[in-house]
């Protein structure tokens, strides 16, 4: 309270951790940043902050930060300077790209990215070095989230906004831990059952949390038997006249893969999902699965449906996305206030630095695609290059880049603002990929699992040093001023990213001189195609602006239809203008099983996650001394842990702190259990948070690198895995 008592002037800027991107103000003195308060007049958080968003300066004073880049000489990672390192970098991946063309080189960048940053590096890897090998870490988390929403509506990103969260009835919870990963999301759901009692929460997990312990209805269902239990709500609802035949009739196609059906077979199919014949598969009883499917389906209620990595993480990620699309879409709960379907997003700037300026293999700028001839055209035609620079074919999807390292068909890599060497799942193989190739890391602290495989590790300036534009879940595009000057010799990426482009030759194209000359090229290529942004001075001025944004000033109007935040995939009067024929899909998709199914070998299944205090693979949170009081994690050595049920600990003879060893197909490691903490996992089921950042004990050493075929997001969130006392 001092600080912020005495400081000089408090800057608007955004949150650098979840999703939710909360609007923050900075306090600044003598050039430092004191002080950190929640933005009163941002509607995301409405001045509030989580523990993390508080903590938020702490960081920038770290030990760790790196203030001088470095390379590898010798074997070793010794102290160098910009001009150096960029001059390596320049030369090493030039003489790549001309030795063994350009999809020897990838780019692996972040949804922690700006979204000026991200334009940046996918211009100059698509358009200008060419190769289509541009992905993000977003492919890791919401890439199931993109294809549902492409494949049933037609167009990506969330039809609602958290304008819903003040008008739902029912808020129904899948696959997602709020209370722990995205808090202010549960603030304001909470609030909203303060303010109104008739609200009901409904949280389905396959462990017990803080979010199941909250509810007024938890469903603890087995793991991977969303699909079947998504189906059985359908088959409730549809049985007790909760669909809206009307809505069905004029706005919905049913298909089984490609193959059009029709309402009877949608019924026929739901016949095998009737609650009383799948309930011991779900782990539900039919009760349940009948008291919850009657509250999503009320007509008197508006429903907002939420999940995130529990449905995404999945190697059948898409076909549980069209499922929860599918059942607002017969109850017509969506495209009105309180009812949509909401993928909540990981990370601060995933829609807008990755999904909505194209930085993932397949696409271009404001959802284009590399495969369609006339979108290569346009996008050709604002970079001022030929539309033949752009290759129709996508790139690598993640696993398959991080594969070409190992498989040393991919040469030279740039990692920008994450940490593949920690995240990636079945870490260690591909670890060995990043130790082959020419790998440049963009960080801010050092050591980290990724800067210790490094050949040149470039000092990054972090959130509040920089200016930058943001894009968060909720479709809202927010500028982030710049407060305070990072230390002496840390540059921000987009400088680097400028730096290496002259260097490879393609200066002319990359001679910007300001963020906002940058965000209005990227505004260019959204004019016209739903995905209208606003211009940067409204950025600057009002407190995020979600798009689409109609009559911007830009010499025309804009071409989308509709104003109202409800709606960006529709027509005024519905019509999901992203479908040929205006009809959105509702899938037959079946129960399947995960990738990986418990054996004799390996009994158990093991999940993972987040908790409160931590971000991540820690490499920011992990420098704040007061995010590290967690209780747990201060039982026993400092140790990380792994959570289990008391009946299997039982079985196995393990009681609460012992050591055990948990082993996979894909690798082993040593932690300490923890009975009834805050997430207790079912019988069969094992929870390890993905945090730590030992390297012996880093859960994705045990994690399966299946991957879902469409989406390409891979299945962190089913391995199986045994476990036994040491
Ligand atoms: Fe808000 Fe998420 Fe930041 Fe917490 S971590 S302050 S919930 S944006």
């Amino acid at each position: 309270l001092d600080a912020a008592n005495s400081v000089d002037h408090w800057k608007k800027t955004v949150c650098r951790y979840c999703g939710i991107g909360c609007g923050v103000m900075v306090g600044v003195k003598d050039g430092m940043a004191v002080a950190v308060k929640g933005d009163p007049q941002n509607s995301v958080n409405e001045g509030m902050l989580c523990v993390k968003g508080y903590h938020l300066a702490d960081m920038l004073y770290a030990e760790s930060r790196l203030k001088t880049p470095l390379i590898r000489k010798n074997g070793q990672l010794v102290e160098s300077n910009w001009e150096e390192a960029l001059d390596l970098i320049g030369n090493r991946f030039s003489e790549i790209r001309d030795t063994h063309g350009p999809d020897a080189l990838g780019f692996y960048g972040s949804g922690q990215c700006s979204m000026d940053e991200s334009y940046l590096y996918n211009k100059l890897f698509k358009g200008f070095i060419g190769t289509n090998n541009v992905e993000g870490n977003p492919r890791t988390c919401m890439a199931s989230a993109v294809a549902g929403y492409v494949s049933t509506f037609g167009k990506d990103e969330p039809l609602g906004t958290y304008d819903d969260l003040n008008k739902a009835d029912v808020f129904f919870f899948i696959g997602a831990n709020p209370a722990e990963a995205h808090p202010i999301i549960w603030a304001r759901v909470l609030e909203r059952r303060k303010n109104a009692p008739n609200t009901k929460i409904i949280v389905c997990d396959p462990r017990e949390t803080r979010s199941t312990d909250a509810a007024d209805i938890k469903v603890i269902f087995k793991p991977n038997m969303d699909l079947a239990l998504l189906n059985s709500m359908a088959y409730v609802m549809v049985k007790n006249g909760m669909h809206d035949r009307a809505f069905i009739d004029q706005h919905i196609n049913f298909q089984e893969g490609s193959e059009g059906k029709s309402w009877e077979d949608y019924m026929s199919f739901l016949e095998d999902y009737a609650p009383e014949k799948v309930a011991d598969e779900i782990g539900v009883p039919a009760a349940l699965i009948e008291q919850v499917a009657k509250l999503f389906g009320d007509k008197n209620r508006e429903t907002m449906s939420m999940w995130t990595m529990g449905l995404n993480q999945r190697s059948r990620g898409q076909w549980v996305n069209n499922l929860i699309n599918g059942l607002h879409l017969i109850t017509g709960k969506l495209c009105r206030p309180g009812s949509t379907p909401f993928s909540l997003t990981g990370q601060p700037s995933a829609c807008g630095s990755v999904r909505e300026v194209g930085a993932l293999c397949h696409l271009l700028p404001a959802h284009r695609f590399v495969a369609n001839e006339q979108h290569r055209k346009e996008i050709a035609d604002i970079w001022g290059i030929p539309a033949d620079r752009i290759q129709p074919k996508p790139g690598k999807p993640l696993m398959k880049m991080f594969q070409a390292t190992v498989d040393e068909e991919i040469k030279g890599l740039w990692v920008m603002c994450t940490n593949p060497g920690q995240s990636l799942p079945n870490v260690n193989k591909y670890r060995k990929g990043m130790e082959k190739c020419f790998m440049v890391v963009s960080e801010t602290f050092h050591p980290t699992r990724t800067t210790e495989l490094a050949d040149v590790v470039l000092p990054a300036a972090l959130w509040c040093e920089k200016e930058g534009i943001y894009g968060n879940a909720e479709r809202r595009t927010q500028h982030m001023a710049k407060a305070i000057d990072p230390p002496g010799g840390v540059k921000s990426d987009h400088w680097a990213i400028l730096e290496v482009a002259k260097r490879m030759g393609y200066g002319d194209s990359f001679d910007y001189k300001s963020v906002e000359q940058v965000y209005e090229e990227y505004r260019r290529c959204t004019v016209g195609t739903g995905y209208d942004v606003a211009p940067f001075s409204r950025l600057k001025a009002e407190r995020g602006v979600r798009w689409p944004v109609v009559g911007d000033g830009m010499g025309k109007e804009a071409s989308i239809r509709y104003a109202a935040p409800y709606d960006p995939y529709v027509e005024q009067g519905i019509r999901f203008y992203g479908k040929p024929d205006g009809k959105a899909i509702v899938f037959l998709r079946p129960q399947a099983d995960a990738a990986e199914k418990p054996s004799d070998e390996f009994p158990f299944v093991l999940t993972n996650g987040r908790l409160l205090e931590q971000w991540h693979t820690m490499t920011m949170t992990g420098t704040v001394p007061a995010l590290k009081k967690i209780p747990e994690y201060y039982q026993s050595g400092q140790r990380w842990f792994v959570e289990m049920h008391e009946q299997d600990a039982q079985r196995l003879g393990i009681t609460n702190g012992d050591n055990v060893r948990l082993t996979s197909a894909h690798g082993k490691l040593e932690t300490r259990v923890v009975l009834n903490g805050r997430g207790r996992p079912q019988p069969g089921l094992l929870y390890m948070n993905f945090h730590d950042q030992n390297p012996a004990e880093m859960v994705n050493i045990l994690v399966s690198d299946a991957t879902d075929p469409v989406s390409h997001q891979p299945e962190y969130k089913i391995s199986a895995c045994k476990i036994e006392k040491v």
